[in-house]
């Protein structure tokens, strides 16, 4: 019977970077000669599944072909154990990839995933569930993921401004936000978004320096009052200068508690979750490793 190796792939077998998934195979066993533990899986929600069967199978090394909510996933399930994670961003949005400077490149993520240095980084957490680039409430999760779209099609910031303006929340509410005890924020709120890493889309920053390695989870809350204001904040936001503006304040926590007056949706790596009046968000330090340039 052949060896199995401690290599493992899951793959959203609908993502697709570079010559695909036989361009992958072709690369990872130019390299490794033991029978590979592969599972593919149709959507991003199946793949926890395969991931624990793969660490029970042995893997240490486990490639995760997906984007931003594959990785979500797939964090959220190798969090606290002792494997290491190697991105192949085949995603529409590849956020914690590039945040760390994995490249949309196959032949190149395969070889940071083989031969980069392995790095232990934070993990954020809210309402039960890891997050390794971003979570929040009051704005559209595919806002992200449509602004990095259009970031790859050269329209940037506007781009980003303009699915801001489309996935607007209808008002601000109500928002308490409880930041390490106490209490930081009472008002009206459009958006409370947690920060592990600090650029969010095309280069855009909206916490100027947040680190996935600081044991801090950046938090920031708009009260932008309509549409334009969002506009505007996000414009600024688009500039690096999320912290000076008058619509937007920024601190670091450990933990937060959010309560909104109604149920508001939450989501988290791009994608939406539940209706929920209240949000629990913390930073886990030194949750995962993963293999970096
Ligand atoms: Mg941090």
């Amino acid at each position: 019977m052949a060896k199995r190796s401690d290599v493992a792939v899951i793959a959203h077998r609908r993502k697709v970077l570079g010559g695909g998934l036989d361009e992958l195979r072709k690369l990872l066993t130019d390299e490794i000669h033991d029978e590979l533990i592969w599972y593919e899986v149709p959507k991003s929600r199946k793949a926890p599944k395969k991931i624990r069967k793969a660490l029970d199978e042995g893997a240490k090394l486990i490639f995760v072909w997906g984007g931003d909510g594959m990785v979500q996933r797939c964090v959220d399930t190798l969090a606290g154990t002792d494997a290491t994670m190697a991105i192949l961003p085949a995603g529409t949005a590849n956020l914690f990839a590039t945040n760390l400077g994995i490249p949309e490149d196959l032949a190149e993520a395969v070889r940071i995933g083989l031969h980069g240095t392995s790095r232990t980084l934070d993990l954020g957490k809210i309402n039960g569930e890891h997050f390794a680039v971003m979570a929040g409430a009051g704005f559209d999760g595919h806002l992200i993921k449509e602004a990095d779209r259009g970031a790859k099609e050269q329209l940037g910031r506007l781009a980003y401004v303009w699915t801001g303006l489309r996935h607007i929340q209808d008002d601000p509410a109500p928002t308490r936000v409880v930041v390490d005890g106490t209490t930081w924020f009472e008002g009206d709120a459009s958006c409370v978004l947690f920060g592990n890493v600090s650029t969010i889309t095309g280069g855009i920053k909206a916490f100027d320096d947040a680190k996935p390695d600081d044991g801090w989870l950046d938090v920031g809350v708009a009260t932008s009052q309509n549409a334009i204001e969002w506009a505007r904040t996000l414009g600024r936001m688009a500039l690096g200068r999320s912290d000076r503006s008058p619509f937007v304040q920024i601190t670091r926590a450990k933990r937060v508690d959010v309560r909104f007056s109604q149920p508001t949706l939450y989501e988290l790596d791009g994608g939406d979750r539940s209706m929920t009046r209240k949000l629990k968000a913390k930073v886990v330090p030194g949750a995962i490793t993963v293999r970096v340039p």
